[in-house]
């Protein structure tokens, strides 16, 4: 009994005590990142490196914490009143939970910069933070475009004055309509660097389908806004994706799914390159049957694009490119790759920076060169 009394007290200190601190020096700014649990244990290490801090600094201060207990919160607060007192400035984000935020709240007197919900974080989440006022749900948008006329709008002046003559977007991106994809965010974008096609299941229907939405915005891009790069991005996750591994295309006709239904046929050659047809997804875990699926629509989705004249002559004269691109929660990645042509996706695992697909056993690969991380409209264009 003794031994296991031990063993967890071993177990609760090496918790408490486990604890990084990481700073960086990025574009003029100091970024402090911090990982594990946030107690009085930990309070010398993180104050020694908030003390090498150069007065005047901005520091951007990442809490990746499960856990804050008072002593840290003072050392923290204590540090960020001081340094706003000479000149610098603090921006803290918590990444979990608000350990921070609240017990700021509680204290007295606040910080000059106070905490709030990351202009990113959804609309719940920064409710709690007190960014955004309570809502009724139905009020949600109007309340959004309130704030978005108090904070954003004058800084967005002169930009928006600059575009609203003409947009020159750097790609035609095309992804789904799942709300979790934001694509200026995972591609460190703004306005008039995307021309968005959004769908369920990001699905382009081959040249001459009936459905002309997608062609209309295929050649508006290529013709007209003449866009360097035409990107496909998949995502983890996708409930069109799981809608088509379970044949959802196939179903009973029922009146509330006949759109769906419909839509998603389209992605039967995505199915059939994952290898759907000789059971290749079955043996699989649910997940990995999931990715690879996701992977074969944005190479089916690819090739379709190269159905489009407009598009082939453009890609074979070299003026434009047509990477694919995967986006994951966990974690959060976004991932582009350049397939091979004729390749399968079976082999390829985007996720490396030196990722280089094993040969499959169809002779290709779907991988080719494959950039981590967000998005780069120059690395786009000249990769
Ligand atoms: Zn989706």
């Amino acid at each position: 009994m003794f031994i296991g009394f031990a063993l967890a007290m071993i177990v609760s200190l090496r918790r408490l005590t486990k604890l990084t601190v990481v700073t960086e020096e990025r574009a003029g700014r100091v970024h402090v990142t911090v990982h594990g649990s946030l107690t009085f244990l930990g309070v010398p290490r993180l104050a020694h490196v908030l003390r090498t801090i150069p007065a005047g600094s901005s520091v951007d201060l990442d809490l990746h914490v499960d856990f804050m207990d008072h002593a840290a919160f003072e050392a923290i607060h204590a540090w960020r009143v001081d340094h706003e007192r000479t000149g610098g400035s603090v921006d803290i984000d918590e990444v979990h939970e608000n350990w921070y935020a609240r017990s700021s709240a509680r204290s007295a007197p606040a910080a000059k910069t106070i905490p709030k919900g990351r202009w990113w974080a959804p609309w719940d989440m920064r409710r709690e933070s007190g960014a955004v006022p309570a809502v009724n749900p139905l009020g949600l948008l109007t309340a959004g475009a309130r704030e978005y006329h108090a904070s954003t709008a004058d800084r967005m002046r002169s930009v928006m004055s600059r575009l609203s003559h003409r947009h020159n977007p750097t790609a035609l991106f095309v992804t789904c309509a799942d709300s979790r994809v934001v694509p200026n965010l995972i591609t460190a974008s703004g306005p008039g660097d995307l021309f968005t096609l959004r769908n369920v299941g990001n699905l382009v229907p081959p040249h001459g389908s009936s459905d002309g939405s997608a062609g209309a915005a295929v050649e508006y891009a290529v013709n007209v806004l003449r866009v360097p790069s035409i990107v496909v991005c998949g995502h983890s996750h996708c409930g069109a994706m799981r809608a088509l591994a379970e044949g959802a295309h196939q179903g009973p006709v029922e009146e509330e799914s006949t759109h769906i239904r419909r839509w998603l046929a389209n992605g039967e050659g995505s199915l059939r390159r994952a290898g759907a047809d000789h059971g290749e997804l079955a043996g699989l875990p649910a997940s990995e049957a999931l990715r690879r699926l996701a992977q074969a629509n944005v190479v089916e989705q690819l090739g379709n694009l190269m159905g489009y004249p407009v598009v082939r002559e453009r890609v074979e004269s070299g003026s434009s490119r047509c990477p694919g691109c995967t986006t994951t929660w966990r974690p959060p990645r976004c991932t582009c790759w350049t397939p091979r042509p004729g390749s399968s996706p079976r082999s390829g695992r985007p996720g490396r920076a030196r990722a280089r697909a094993a040969p499959s056993p169809g002779g290709g690969s779907a991988v080719g060169r494959v950039i981590v991380g967000r998005v780069v409209p120059s690395v786009l264009l000249n990769t």
